[in-house]
């Protein structure tokens, strides 16, 4: 599998504000921040998109939601809430493919995201 920009900061080859970590997951801010609080939560597994992951995966997934849980906490943010996504492929906006998870904070956040422009395609 290719190896793209998250695995150089799992290998520290390029620098990032981690601010989790441990043996299977890395958490790090956006380096291009949607909300006032914004990080991405990653397994250090490399798994492309969301359509990659096993069943032999599910715990792991689990603890990428458990660390945005426990940062979020830790960010002052849990109370106020926040949001959690994972894009996949060029129609769900991924951009990095190695799955991660944002965590959007900060803001009061609309819903649905694609209001306007679903709008905009309906006939
Ligand atoms: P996607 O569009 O794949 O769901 O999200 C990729 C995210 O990674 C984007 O929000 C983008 O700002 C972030 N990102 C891309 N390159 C880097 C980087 O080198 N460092 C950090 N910290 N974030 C990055």
């Amino acid at each position: 599998m290719a190896e793209t920009i998250f695995d150089k900061i799992i290998n520290r080859e390029i620098p990032a504000e981690i601010i989790f970590e441990d043996d299977q997951v890395l958490a790090f801010k956006d380096i291009n921040p949607q909300a006032p609080t914004h990080f991405l939560v990653i397994p250090k597994k490399q798994i492309a998109t969301i359509n990659d992951i096993e069943p032999e995966d599910a715990a792991l997934i689990g603890q990428l939601y458990l660390a945005a849980a426990s940062i979020a906490k830790q960010l002052g943010v849990a109370e106020s809430g926040y949001r959690t996504v994972m894009n996949c492929n060029p129609d769900g906006g991924q951009t990095v493919y190695h799955i991660h998870l944002h965590v959007l904070a900060g803001k009061p956040m609309g819903w649905p995201p694609y209001q306007n422009t679903m709008k905009q395609q309906l006939p």
